[in-house]
């Protein structure tokens, strides 16, 4: 009998497992167990439902919603002289009924079912005479309501599965949070305790990612044309290929133009074009007859050029899945390559709209819970481009990936400001004001023992003294003031960094409260130096103008205005709740309204931060208490 390397080298012609991949198959092979594998794309999934199904009995079925990678895979299988098909809408109905009559004959000992076919009650009994010793299902993120990439007929899987009664389950998907891997397990009937989770290897030292923080759409034009030229060279002799990412059709189009016209053999996508169209650009960067492609997120899926040098957005994409699934396609030939994401705060409002629209598009109405959580992913993303530490260690914190942590990768932007330092100090310590700093805010959290939300905390440090911050309790912790000489917007920017650089923590549940992680701990007790890099100090100064008068007015000052503000947002409310014809609480709450009062958030964005304003209200009040802090903090002209 030949070893499992010996088979896959003959059957393959491969020379060994990668090891997460024996991991995998060795668990469902010898123990019959469940297995989850998260990877990268182009990781080597698919091996780990190929070379099972080679070597069991009977006919393994693998349910993938990509056809064309389908077709693509059969062929390559029946090259190696392997049974296999698939079957899917895309079949005429001759093709199929000839491959059902093969299936039902036990011809395959693989086949690949698209989910839309499970509608079909006939194909589920046939699979289920077939007695499959091992069921694989391929993107399993789809069957998450949750995902970005929720597919219903993937919600008819786990019924499918008690049908066929496999002895064994693999579940496939190149991105999965935590929160995405359990709702997998649950809707597959896989045991938490009985399942072999296998994740691995979405640490891509190859690719050196960098963020730039810029409002301007011209610039972010600019900047993206500039690092296509960086990293492909001439455009008469392109080192490579590139893709840039925007997030409207007509901007895709404006910035092909203008790659175009500086020489770049270039084409726009997006799902606005004709299918022979987009077919025919897909070709041609396929073909290599084209060298950049400006596309909306409809590009992607099959994309498997190795040669791409550069993945630029110039719009925030949804969530950090997305950003790591569409940057990942850069440099699958592990040869370096470049990921460059421009944002800014017109992207909050760009994104809010996206997602309104999709609520009152044409699929019908978006549970609000659904329009909530995709918010917050996209959230999680912003907070990706605002964080001061290692920008490869968060996405595998992220992702959960916590093993392959690098402790900052040396090769991503804030890793190369932080090493680049060549002052004497070692390279990833902070100076020692930025140190200090960092410490008095986790000294900060320390206090708080889950009495208030971040906002209270940054006014608190700052020193903020209302009637309402007596009331939490805020003014009597020994931290109150200790920052009173940075602004209250900068503070709060620093305790996002905390947060992601996982010094802090939010506890779960309707009122986060921050806390410290064993790191944050250490760290607040100088046993551990932080790796990040402090807000840059023009955050949240009122007006770059005149920033000296707003340091040298006594800090009294701000008391009676933040109090002013609180009545205002107080008379607002009250407002808002009578044309309503609701209670005022049903708006929001006074420990709200204290914490809007004294964080006085500037955009939607930073007011969601604000305890207790979800999308909802930020949806049906968001404008108007923006309009009231706008109005105390930055007074009209006289
Ligand atoms: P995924 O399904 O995770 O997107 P694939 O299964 O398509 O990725 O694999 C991507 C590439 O990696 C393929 O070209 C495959 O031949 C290669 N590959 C997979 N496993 C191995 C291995 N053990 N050794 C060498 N190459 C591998
Ligand atoms: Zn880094």
């Amino acid at each position: 009998m030949p070893t499992r390397d010996e088979q896959l080298t003959e059957r393959f012609g491969l020379p060994s497992f990668y090891p997460w991949q024996r991991e995998a198959i060795d668990a469902l092979l010898d123990d019959h167990r469940r297995v989850l594998v998260v990877a990268p794309t182009g990781g080597g999934k698919s091996l780990c439902y190929q070379f099972p199904a080679t070597v069991l009995r009977g006919t393994s079925v693998v349910i993938s919603p990509l056809i064309a990678l389908m077709d693509d895979q059969v062929r390559s299988l029946n090259d190696r002289g392997i049974e296999a098909t698939y079957l899917a809408s895309t079949l005429d109905f001759d093709e199929l009924r000839r491959r059902e009559e093969r299936l039902a004959a036990g011809h395959y000992c693989l086949v690949y079912i698209a989910p839309e076919r499970l509608r079909k009650a006939s194909l589920v009994s046939l699979l289920a005479r077939l007695r499959p010793p091992f069921v694989a299902i391929d993107e399993a993120h789809c069957i998450s309501q949750w995902g970005h990439d929720f597919r219903p007929d993937y919600l008819r899987i786990g019924e499918a599965l008690e049908a066929l009664g496999p002895t064994r389950v693999l579940a496939c998907t190149a991105t999965a949070t935590p929160a995405v891997r359990h709702e997998i397990l649950e809707r597959l009937a896989m045991p938490v305790a009985t399942t072999t989770v296998v994740l691995r290897g979405f640490a891509r030292p190859n690719l050196h990612l960098e963020v730039e923080e810029n409002d301007s759409m011209a610039t972010r034009r600019g900047h993206a044309i500039r690092a296509v030229a960086q990293a492909l060279g001439d455009p008469n002799s392109p080192g490579g290929a590139a893709i840039i990412y925007a997030g409207t059709r007509r901007n895709t189009e404006t910035t092909a133009a203008a790659l175009r016209e500086k020489g770049w053999r270039c084409r726009p996508y997006h799902a606005g074009l004709d299918p022979a169209l987009r077919e025919e650009v897909s070709a041609a960067f396929a073909d290599r007859s084209l060298d950049v492609v400006v596309a909306t997120n409809a590009f992607g899926m099959g994309i498997d050029r190795p040669d791409i040098r550069c993945v630029v957005h110039i719009q925030a994409p949804g969530s950090i899945e997305q950003y790591y699934q569409e940057v990942g396609r850069a440099g699958r030939d592990g040869q370096p390559a470049h990921g460059l994401l421009i944002s800014g705060s017109s992207d909050f409002g760009f994104r809010r709209r996206l997602l309104e629209l999709s609520h009152t598009g044409e699929q019908g109405s978006v549970d609000p819970v659904h329009a909530k959580h995709q918010w917050n992913m996209f959230l999680d993303l912003m907070r990706y481009v605002e964080a001061g530490s290692c920008r490869h260690d968060f996405i595998l914190r992220y992702f959960g990936d916590e093993r392959e942590t690098l402790g900052g990768c040396g090769h991503c932007d804030v890793c190369e400001e932080l090493d680049g330092r060549d002052d004497g100090r070692r390279s990833d310590d902070l100076s020692e004001e930025d140190a200090i700093v960092v410490q008095k805010a986790l000294a900060g959290v320390a206090r708080l023992r889950g009495r208030a939300g971040l906002a209270a905390l940054a006014a608190s440090l700052h020193g903020a003294d209302t009637e309402r911050m007596r009331q939490l309790g805020l003014t009597r912790l020994s931290t109150h003031g200790l920052m009173s000489d940075r602004p209250q917007r900068w503070i709060m920017a620093l305790l996002r960094r905390l947060m992601t650089a996982a010094l802090v923590d939010l506890t779960a549940g309707d009122y986060p409260v921050p806390f410290l992680t064993a790191e944050g701990r250490a760290t607040m007790m100088g046993e551990l130096s932080p790796r990040i890099i402090v807000p840059p100090e023009r955050v949240g100064r009122a007006r770059p103008k005149r920033p000296a008068r707003r340091k040298q007015a006594p800090s009294g000052l701000d008391k009676p205005r933040d109090g002013d503000l609180f009545e205002q947002l107080r008379a607002a409310r009250r407002q808002a709740a009578e044309e309503r014809g609701v209670p005022a609480y049903v708006v929001c709450h006074d420990r709200t309204l204290v914490e809007i009062a004294t964080a006085r958030p500037t955009s939607l964005a930073e007011l969601e931060l604000v305890h207790g304003m979800g999308p909802a209200r930020i949806d049906a009040y968001g404008d108007l208490l923006l309009a009231v802090v706008r109005a105390v903090v930055e007074p009209a002209p006289p």
